[in-house]
């Protein structure tokens, strides 16, 4: 979101919309005015705000979902709240080269944890399959294999799960496939008040598998349900993008009755959401090992306070903001020279 909000921002500076007071800070965002970028943002949200209704999205969907959730668990409320709503950022004054949250609640039903997390494992997954596929020979495609609706998220994530065990151990599968990995994604239905559970896998198939076949496989180890679908992907980069997409949409957590909502704000923080085999084994989806959270701008991973700014020299130093200015320099950022290496 925050990288189409960029896009915006570039071409309605292109476009050489009149943005009040924007001048120069567009490309050299300086720290000891904050004050200044946060009208920057104000001024390009109101320049914006008709075409651009992504941008607006983000924060009232985090703040409806810690309204919901307070009003059931005040304690999982506060953390969702606190979490990115202030910043640690590197800079000189006037670039800015690293920003980080201070806290995060890494949640999978966290907007801002989801979007960070589906980034990260995005880029790790896409060099690993570039890597095999240097080496090995296949189709890549994209396999989805669905459940019938479940009542309970647990519940349904476990049959899916064992069915999927047993699914690639059958001979078929072996004989087809030479590696997967993949990732579970579930829906709520608020008709029928049930979840609806599935399981994104990107495939190295071998030998051509028809989807009749497959179906029936499926419907071998699952007994009820047979609805899957296979095609290849043209693009690597748009299929590793699907599987690694948040595992729910934040809307549906709004249309939950309470008693569900509350089963996946509590659902386990190590609940495996990703799988990987064969010859994508071990592709490094650490779901929930990172300690450091990803940079926004890696290539300056290595940087600290005290070092000298690679674009002018000046000291750095560490700068707190918070949420709104931290959105304003994330769009300031679009400067000429730095290139934003979790986009794309
Ligand atoms: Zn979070
Ligand atoms: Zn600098």
């Amino acid at each position: 979101m925050i990288e189409s909000a960029t896009r915006d921002f570039n071409t309605s500076l292109s476009k050489e919309k009149p943005l009040n007071n924007v001048g120069n800070i567009a490309f050299t965002p300086s720290l000891d005015t904050v004050q200044q970028v946060d009208n920057a943002e104000r001024e390009f949200r109101r320049a914006s705000q008709s075409k651009s209704e992504r941008w607006t999205l983000r924060t009232p969907t985090k703040r409806d979902i810690v309204a919901r959730l307070e009003r059931v668990s005040a304690e999982d409320g506060l953390r969702l709240k606190q979490c990115c709503s202030a910043f640690r950022v590197l800079t000189c004054g006037t670039h800015t080269l690293r920003s980080y949250p201070t806290f995060r609640c890494k949640k999978l039903f966290c907007p801002d944890c989801a979007a960070e997390r589906a980034t990260r494992l995005g880029n790790q997954t896409e060099a690993k399959i570039r890597e095999v596929m240097k080496t090995t020979k296949g189709r890549l495609c994209f396999l989805t294999l669905t459940m019938k609706n479940a009542a309970t998220l647990g519940g349904g994530l476990v049959k899916l799960k064992k069915s999927f065990a047993n699914f690639k151990r059958k001979k078929v599968f072996k004989k087809h496939i030479k590696g997967y990995f993949g990732a579970f994604e579930y829906t709520f239905n608020p008709k029928t008040n049930d979840f609806h559970i599935h399981l994104h896998l990107i495939v190295l198939r071998g030998k051509f598998w028809n989807q009749s076949d497959i179906s029936d496989a499926w419907r071998d180890v699952t007994g009820d349900s047979f609805i899957v679908d296979i095609r290849e992907i043209k693009d690597a980069h748009k299929g590793v993008k699907e599987v690694c997409k948040y595992p729910m949409k934040p809307a549906d957590l709004m249309t939950m009755p309470d008693d569900k909502f509350l089963e996946v704000v509590k659902m386990k923080k190590g609940t495996r959401m990703f799988i990987s085999g064969g010859c994508f084994y071990n592709v490094k989806l650490d779901d929930d090992a990172d300690e450091t959270d990803e940079n926004v701008f890696s290539q300056f991973a290595d940087l600290a306070e005290g070092d000298a700014c690679p674009f002018c020299s000046q000291e750095l130093f560490d700068v707190l903001v918070d949420r709104a200015q931290h959105i304003g320099l994330h769009e300031l950022n679009a400067m000429p020279g730095v290139v934003k290496t979790n986009s794309s």
